[in-house]
């Protein structure tokens, strides 16, 4: 694999060589246009680059990493609730935080996430209160 679309084919695997050549005249036979720019070495297949290399100081075209594919993706804007329960929740300090700390989390603007109720925290805070020292109702008969 050349760049991040092509692909070469019949290529030789030679173990102990330090570099892999490519030959410009199997790159033309399969279709492809080679335009040499000053140093820049373009190889173009159906109109689209493929495969970009730079001459380097001993004048040999070395392969330049072909760009990814550029995806720019809007994230979605969620409600506040749903991070916090995602994050097996934490608290709401930390998950307004969080919207600028990482990409990819958007918080739903103008929804009053501090007033909703988490029924699993607040059942989770509850917790019975037992005193030793209170009196307790004592039994006045059998199996009572
Ligand atoms: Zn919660």
């Amino acid at each position: 694999m050349v760049g991040n679309n092509y692909m070469l084919e019949d290529v030789l695997f030679i173990p102990n060589f330090s570099v892999n050549l490519v030959s410009a005249r199997k790159l033309t036979k399969r279709g492809c246009k080679i335009t040499l720019d000053d140093d820049i070495c373009s190889v173009n297949k159906e109109g689209q680059e493929v495969i970009r290399a730079k001459a380097d100081s001993s004048d040999i075209y070395v392969l330049l990493p072909m760009p990814k594919a550029l995806i720019t993706t809007v994230p979605k804007e969620e409600d506040p609730g749903l991070w916090h329960r995602r994050l097996g929740h934490l608290h709401m300090a930390g998950v307004k935080a969080l919207e600028s700390m990482a990409h990819g989390v958007a918080f739903q603007k103008g929804q009053k996430e501090d007033t909703a109720v988490c029924v699993p925290c607040v059942e989770g805070k509850q917790h019975k209160h037992y005193r030793r020292h209170d009196p307790v109702a004592r039994m006045t008969r059998r199996l009572e």
